[in-house]
């Protein structure tokens, strides 16, 4: 692995705070506008599972007490006293905590007084008429009822207001309506039922008859309580990946002090530089460079390699990393934040909070399907108010309060963001880590993955297998000039030409890259000054582009060092060929393996590479790839996408170093594999924490699973609601009534005249959301 740099830096800072109130994954995006519309906010990603809130502003511009007031105004609540103090923790913990008990307390509440009212009038059983003949008796199950609709009930009412306030109806204003329409209906019910006779005289008593439903607006209340009491628990399992990744936070350090002795400290607290103690079994506290000892850490966590990776003096160890049966020292390189493994929670949190592009489509049919539907219901019950048969009150209110609840695009709001925030988890425990949906949701549209050659289908580990000079040169000079240019670059075969001086114990003359005017082409070489003179390293067109030729008897062994997928290095110097070093790569075990796989899913495999056509040749053969271009510029990897795309494909390209970062940020899936330059991650899509390419296949699998499961649910959300409307809205009397009447068999879904009973509403609804979420859920098990 890499120390990898996965987001780009940016002169702004970044606080995390509890978020209090989401219930719903649509609230999620509720606070996350709400905080990215606070002036000077640059970024906010809100994390469900977490209940937290990670902002990004520009340093100063942005107080807490602003953010907390915009967060309010949303309807839900930012905690701003306990910033970053260790968010995740405090949120998770006790947020989440408090949130699921209070729903709890208020579900526990509804639920018993839904049972009383339903014993107390429900029509079958023996008593209820005894009970309702009493005179007073309504005005008790109205005592009953009112703390179920105005307590339990309270969330409802807060939420569903504050949508309205912002001209946004939410779900919550569907509920609150259907629910007080019921309460309200029965509650004027009982007025006039005992208030009217009184100045009337009792010829006023009993017209209202039947119009107690004091136990279906509470059995709403329960039931959709139920639906999101058992929607949070769920909720927080889809994301145990990040709480997993977050557990692997470590907590203490050992400080070896400079006499020697050691003292545990708070993780938090160590500062670059600092020299610690890892015993065997231990977490790796920071990332820091291993100083002496020896074991083996598996860093499966990070990597999702499960082979423990061998560490000694030199090597780089990760935080979270769990140390095997050695002990070692460390010297810190980075903290805090710093920290892969910190930057990776990020980046899946990140992740997991951003919105996939079908989302945004959900959002926005959400968001006229809520006025759309209040405008159906109304019109309904008009409808059955005037013109419908009697009692028509009843059927009016029967029908508004159905559709309220029936219409309530509740798991439509949970559809995505679920199915996102399952796969990414999965993803980030494979080591595949996705930058954000957008990239999830278009990988699962690749069919065409575009490979780079070097470090991709490579190891990328070029090693110098032979040397030839120029007549009148020698060998060792031909490898200093090289050495003296190579120093400077961070390509592979630079780090090759470099290992093979040092064989050959040569030293490059030391020098700084200005002195010595270095100069990388990408994808051609390099070219700088020896001892004042100029030289160039790299492939014949750069070289004819300094005006050296290549003829002779070099350019005829360049030629079979090709032809054995050998890649020759030129080297001149002051307009002449010197020299030309072969360095050659071996192609990676998984290589073939994982171009098959990619074949199987019917993803067609093209190698692009800056190297000669005969090694690209030798490569692809060896991969089993049979599509190449060869001899490409950085520039022309781009073009080659573009054109790839162009012609109707939705193309991938797995890059790795420097010069593949256009290609990434051109292709519709940039992937960038473990061992790579940082700036191949920034411009990369989907980072990969391991070299390895079998991953390509996994995480085109994963993005497949995950968008089929968010199609799933949308139907499942979407359909289902749109389809019983018409329902809820009374479509089905006059079916019934031409039947002559409803069969006895169906009379508890649509009572006697046809009307969908809005209890039935209410647990189809609770049932919808539950089981998106579970749908969701089965993400985890999926294979990928
Ligand atoms: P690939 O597509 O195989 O990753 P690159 O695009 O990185 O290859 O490079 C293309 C070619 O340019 C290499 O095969 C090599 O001949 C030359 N080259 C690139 N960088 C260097 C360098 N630092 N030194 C010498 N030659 C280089
Ligand atoms: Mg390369």
């Amino acid at each position: 692995m890499s120390t990898p740099n996965l987001t780009a830096e940016a002169p702004t800072v970044r606080n995390s705070y509890p978020v209090a109130g989401m219930t719903c994954a649509a609230c999620v995006h509720h606070v996350g506008e709400a905080l990215r519309a606070v002036p000077g906010v640059t970024g906010a990603s809100v994390n469900l599972a977490t209940a937290s809130a990670a902002v990004e502003h520009l340093p100063g511009a942005v107080e807490p007490a602003t953010l907390a007031q915009a967060v309010a105004a949303a309807g839900y609540r930012l905690d701003t006293t306990a910033p970053n103090a260790n968010a995740a923790d405090a949120g998770r913990d006790d947020a989440r905590r408090r949130e699921e008990r209070a729903l709890r307390t208020r579900l526990l509440l509804a639920a018993a007084g839904a049972v009383i009212l339903l014993l107390g009038s429900f029509p079958a059983l023996p008593w209820t008429d005894a009970l309702l003949s009493l005179r007073w008796y309504p005005l008790l199950l109205w005592a009953v009822a009112t703390p179920i609709q105005l307590w339990a009930g309270w969330p409802f009412y807060t939420a569903g207001w504050a949508g309205l306030r912002r001209g946004q109806p939410n779900m919550h204003t569907l509920i609150a309506l259907g629910t007080t329409v019921a309460y309200g209906y029965s509650a004027a019910t009982v007025a006039l039922d005992l208030i009217l006779p009184v100045f009337l005289g009792d010829s006023a008593a009993g017209w209202t008859a039947g119009g107690l439903h004091f136990d279906m607006a509470a059995v709403i209340v329960a039931l959709i309580l139920l639906g999101r009491w058992l929607e949070a628990r769920a909720l927080s399992r889809t994301s145990d990946a990040i709480v997993r990744l977050m557990d692997l936070q470590p907590r203490t350090a050992h400080l070896i002090a400079a006499d020697g002795a050691t003292a545990d400290i708070p993780a938090e607290q160590v500062a670059v530089g600092d020299t610690l103690l890892v015993r065997p079994g231990e977490q790796v506290p920071v990332d820091g460079v291993v100083q002496s000892g020896a074991s083996a850490v598996d860093e499966s966590s990070l990597t999702g390699e499960s082979m423990p990776v061998d560490k000694a003096a030199g090597a780089a160890v990760y935080a979270g990393t769990l140390n095997g049966a050695g002990a070692f020292t460390m010297q810190a390189a980075r903290v805090g934040a710093d920290t892969a493994l910190a930057q990776v929670i990020r980046l899946v949190e990140e992740a997991q909070g951003s919105a996939a592009p079908v989302q945004r489509l959900a959002d926005r049919v959400a968001a006229w399907f809520v006025p759309a539907v209040g405008i159906i219901a109304l019109t309904a019950a008009a409808v059955w108010l005037l013109l419908g048969p009697a009692p028509s009150a009843q059927y009016a209110m029967l029908t508004l309060v159905a559709v309220f609840i029936i219409a309530c695009p509740c798991a439509l709001g949970l559809a995505t963001p679920t199915a996102i925030i399952v796969g990414v988890g999965r993803g980030a425990e494979r080591g595949i880590l996705m930058r954000n949906a957008v990239a999830l949701e278009r990988a699962h549209a690749v069919n065409l993955v575009a490979v780079d050659k070097t470090g991709t289908l490579t190891r990328g580990q070029p090693q110098v297998v032979a040397s030839a000079a120029a007549a009148g040169v020698d060998d060792a000079a031909v490898l200093r000039c090289a050495l003296a240019v190579e120093q400077f670059s961070e390509h592979p075969v630079a780090q090759a030409v470099m290992r093979y001086g040092q064989t050959q114990g040569l030293t490059p003359p030391p020098s700084d890259p200005d002195a010595s005017d270095f100069t990388a082409h990408p994808g051609a070489g390099v070219t700088g000054r020896v001892d004042g003179r100029p030289v160039v390293v790299g492939n014949a067109a750069l070289l004819s582009q300094y005006g050296i030729e290549i003829n002779g008897e070099l350019s005829a062994q360049a030629d079979r060092m090709a032809a054995q997928g050998q890649t020759p290095l030129f080297v001149g110097q002051e307009g002449r060929l010197r020299g030309v070093i072969a360095v050659a790569d071996t192609v990676r075990p998984d290589a073939p393996g994982a171009v098959a796989s990619l074949r199987a899913q019917g993803v067609r495999v093209v190698m692009l590479t800056g190297d000669r056509p005969e090694v690209a040749a030798a490569v692809a053969a060896a991969c089993g790839i049979d599509e190449y271009r060869a001899g490409l510029l950085p520039g022309d990897k781009a073009a080659a996408l573009r054109e790839l795309h162009a012609a109707g494909s939705v193309v991938a390209m797995v890059g790795d170093g420097v010069n593949d970062a256009p290609a990434l940020a051109v292709a519709d899936v940039g992937i960038a594999m473990g061992g790579g330059a940082d700036a191949a991650r920034e411009s990369a899509d989907i980072a990969l924490m391991r070299d390895d390419l079998l991953a390509v296949a996994t995480a085109l699998r994963l993005s497949r699973a995950t968008m089929r499961t968010v199609r799933q649910n949308l139907f499942w959300a979407f359909f289902y609601n749109a389809l019983l409307i018409p329902v809820a809205a009374g479509a089905l009397y006059p079916v019934f009534a031409a039947l002559g009447g409803v069969p006895p068999g169906l009379a508890f879904f649509f009572g006697d005249a046809g009307f969908l009973n809005p209890i039935l509403a209410a647990l189809a609804m609770a049932f919808s959301s539950v089981s998106v979420v579970g749908n969701s859920l089965r993400l985890r098990k999926a294979r990928i």
